[in-house]
C-alpha cells in the first residue's frame, strides 16, 4: 500500500469472521466524513430540504427530485475529448484532501459520495484506473452487494449511460427500497423470458417484466456465479440483437441494480438505447435537464432545475423512458 493509500484509508475490510460489518464501517466512514470534511457535510444537509414529489404513469410510479446540488452529474461531460482532458475524480490522487475510504477486498475503494442524491449515497470506485464495464465485473458486483447486505443496493451505470466517470471503474450503493422499482417489480405482471436468452443457467431465472414503462430483465439466483453467468449470456445476447449495431468492443448501452435478501440475489437490468432524450440537448424553453442513469431508470428522477421539477407530468415521464428504454415494457 503505499503512504498516500494509508494516510487516506480509514478501514480495511476484508471479511473476516468477527470483524466488523461492512455496513457498520461504511456508517462510521459516513459520520467521519460528516464531522471533518464540511463540503460532504454541506451536501448531506442541503439533501434535508430537496423537494420531491410523486408521480402516478401507466402501471409504475416516479418520484421526482429537485436537487440542484446535482447538476454537475446531470450535466456532466462525457465524450472521449472531455474525458481524455480533465483529471479522473475518482483516481486518489485527485480526490479531495479530506475524503477518507474503506479499503475493500484490496480491490476497491468505498468513498461517500460527495454529491449525495439520498442519504447514505456510497462511490465503490475501482483502486486503480481503468475502463468502467460490468461484464467481466458481475460477480465482483453481486458479491459486493452480499458484503454490504440487505440493507443496502448496489448499482451501476454503463459507460455511455450515465457514468460520469466512463474511465474509472466503479458501482454505487444506496439504502434498499428508496427506489420505487423496487417495490414494485414484484406486482409486476407478465414476465416472460427475455427473446435474446440463448442459454438456461441451472439455479437461476431470467425474466422480461411487462407493464412497468421501460424494459426491465429480473435474474435471481442463490449462487452469485450462476446469476453472473446468466447476466453475462443476457448481455451477449442484446449485443448480438441490438439495432442500431452495438459498437464493436463496446458492452451494450445499460444500467443495473442488485440487492441480496441473505439467501437469494435479485439483479435488475435495463438495458438502453439512448443516453439522454433529444430535449436535454435544446436550448430553448423545451430544454428538460434529466439525464437518465441507474436512480431514474429505477424511478428517482432528479432534477437540478426548479422548472422541470414543476411541469413533468405522467405523460413527459412515460414519453422519456419510452426515449431513453431499449424498448417499453
Ligand atoms: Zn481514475
Amino acid at each position: 500500500m503505499t503512504e498516500e493509500m494509508r494516510d487516506r484509508t480509514f478501514a480495511t475490510f476484508e471479511g473476516k469472521h468477527g470483524a466488523p460489518s461492512l455496513e457498520e464501517l461504511c456508517g462510521g466512514l459516513l459520520s467521519e466524513q460528516q464531522a471533518v470534511w464540511p463540503e460532504f457535510r454541506r451536501a448531506c444537509e442541503s439533501l434535508r430540504r430537496v423537494r420531491t414529489r410523486d408521480v402516478a404513469c401507466d402501471g409504475f410510479s416516479v418520484r421526482l427530485v429537485f436537487n440542484p446540488g446535482r447538476a454537475v452529474n446531470t450535466t456532466a461531460a462525457v465524450s472521449p475529448e472531455e474525458i481524455r482532458e480533465r483529471p479522473c475524480f475518482l483516481c486518489t490522487a485527485n480526490l479531495p484532501l479530506e475524503q477518507k475510504c474503506i479499503l475493500y477486498r484490496d480491490e476497491f475503494l468505498i468513498l461517500a459520495n460527495p454529491r449525495p442524491a439520498i442519504p447514505f449515497h456510497l462511490t465503490i470506485a475501482h483502486i486503480s484506473h481503468r475502463p468502467q464495464a460490468i461484464v467481466g465485473h458481475m460477480e465482483m458486483f453481486l458479491r459486493t452487494t452480499a458484503d454490504l447486505g440487505p440493507g443496502f443496493t448496489i448499482l451501476y451505470n454503463g459507460p455511455r449511460c450515465g457514468a460520469s466517470a466512463p474511465d474509472h471503474l466503479h458501482f454505487q450503493a444506496v439504502p434498499s427500497g428508496q427506489m420505487p422499482i423496487e417495490n414494485e417489480i414484484d406486482g409486476a405482471k407478465g414476465s416472460t423470458p427475455p427473446v435474446s436468452l440463448r442459454a438456461r443457467i441451472a439455479g437461476t431465472s431470467v425474466l422480461r417484466m411487462a407493464g412497468l414503462g421501460r424494459e426491465i430483465i429480473l435474474i435471481e439466483g442463490d449462487n452469485a456465479s450462476s446469476v453472473a453467468d446468466a447476466f453475462d449470456d443476457y448481455a451477449r445476447g442484446l449485443a448480438d440483437a441490438s439495432i442500431p449495431p452495438n459498437p464493436p468492443g463496446e458492452e451494450p448501452m445499460m444500467n443495473t441494480a442488485a440487492s441480496f435478501n441473505g439467501k437469494t440475489w435479485r439483479l435488475l437490468v435495463f438495458p438502453r438505447r439512448a443516453h439522454r432524450p433529444a430535449a436535454f440537448y435544446r436550448d430553448d424553453d423545451g430544454r428538460v435537464l434529466v439525464s437518465p442513469a441507474i436512480m431514474e431508470m429505477a424511478g428517482v428522477i432528479v432534477t437540478p432545475a426548479e422548472r422541470d421539477f414543476d411541469r413533468l407530468d405522467a405523460a413527459a415521464i412515460e414519453s422519456l423512458y419510452r426515449e431513453v428504454s431499449l424498448t417499453h415494457g
